[in-house]
């Protein structure tokens, strides 16, 4: 329960659409045990029904907008919250029309919907990914938008998106929150990621600890960094979702539309995380040193003033024992649970 919000928003009703995905479904949960209405918009190709644990969950594709429309005039949104997406680099580089499909155009067709319907509060999932290779060690919002992939390039036409129909139309709101590396899991094991093939460092950390894979490689040792190895900001998925709760507030308080990154503001080397994995699980996986994957920006880390600042962001796990230590948590019960 979070009671600073649960007077206030006892009525407030969200949309939340992926909500049975990763990040989604801890939204879902924040959400839930803060006393809001959440209803679950998924199709569960990534997701998993299990996985949501507050709410209704509707069984359908954002291209459906029959069923989109069906859902919000009945629903009444207050605000919508868009997760559903397609998320992993690689494969949007190979078969980049299903990344600007999942991410660009059902982003229309649901914004498209909402405009019709007469919700005029947005949240979006947005990502580190839009800019690309950035010129500075931390970035901030202002940076330019520099994608380096598929993925980003759709992330990144949403977001102009949402920019142009704000220009357009002053009565429509959004938040876009450039997620950096989020990880780690519901502290009670409950819920985490669920994904077959992850391709996160954490993850594939740890289900090497388990044994699902004969060795961890990493991707490269030859970085301007420190120990050679890439750098990144990995942030705890709950305090992404409380973000969220804050971003929400905001707009209903009559907040205009801003972009915010989230992040902790400061960064782990791969071999760090590898010798954290290492510490928590106990457990000396092999660890194959191989060469770059491709583009893979050497340093990643948010400039996080702007959050703190603005929505009055205060997160609470930043530590990376804790959120590895919750991984494993769910590595270890997840499959035991539900598969
Ligand atoms: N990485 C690695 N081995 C893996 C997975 C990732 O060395 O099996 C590295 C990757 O090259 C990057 C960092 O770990 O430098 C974080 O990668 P991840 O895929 O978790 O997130 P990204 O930053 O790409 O969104």
């Amino acid at each position: 329960m979070i009671p600073e919000f649960e007077a206030i928003s006892s009525k407030t009703k969200i949309l939340i659409t992926g909500g049975a995905g990763y990040i989604g479904s801890h939204v879902v949960k924040t959400f839930g045990e803060a006393g809001y209405e959440v209803l679950t918009y998924d199709n569960l190709s990534t997701g998993n029904k299990w996985s949501v644990l507050y709410g209704e969950l509707i069984v359908a594709d954002l291209s459906d907008k029959e069923r989109l429309k069906k859902t919000i005039v009945k629903f009444k949104p207050d605000a919508i919250m868009h997760f559903a997406a397609s998320i992993v680099v690689p494969e949007s580089v190979s078969s980049p029309l299903k990344y600007y499909q999942n991410n660009t155009v059902n982003t229309l067709n649901l914004l498209e919907t909402m405009m019709a319907c007469g919700t005029r509060n947005f949240i979006f999932s947005s990502t580190a990914a839009v800019y690309g290779i950035p010129d500075t060690m931390s970035v901030n919002e202002s940076a330019p938008m520099n994608p380096i992939n598929p993925y980003g390039s759709s992330k990144m036409m949403a977001e102009k998106v949402l920019r142009d129909m704000h220009l357009a139309d002053n009565d429509f709101n959004y938040v876009s929150l450039r997620y950096f590396n989020v990880a780690g899991a519901d502290g009670v094991g409950r819920i985490g990621e669920a994904y077959k093939e992850s391709t996160h460092l954490i993850t594939r950390a740890l289900k090497t600890a388990k044994g699902e894979f004969e060795k961890l490689q990493v991707f490269g040792t030859d970085y301007p960094t420190s120990d050679g190895t890439c750098i990144r900001d990995y942030i705890h998925v709950d305090d992404i979702a409380y973000a969220h709760i804050l971003a929400l507030e905001y707009l209903l308080d009559k907040g205009t539309s801003e972009v915010f990154n989230c992040g902790y503001g400061h960064g782990y080397s791969v071999r760090e995380v590898v010798a954290a994995a290492k510490k928590v699980t106990s457990i000396d996986f092999e660890v194959e040193e191989t060469g770059r994957r491709e583009g893979d920006p050497s340093i990643l880390i948010a400039d996080n003033t702007k959050i703190k600042q603005g929505l009055n962001w205060k997160p609470k796990y930043d530590d990376l024992e804790y959120i590895i230590k919750t991984a494993w948590k769910w590595e270890n019960s997840y499959r035991e649970k539900y598969s």
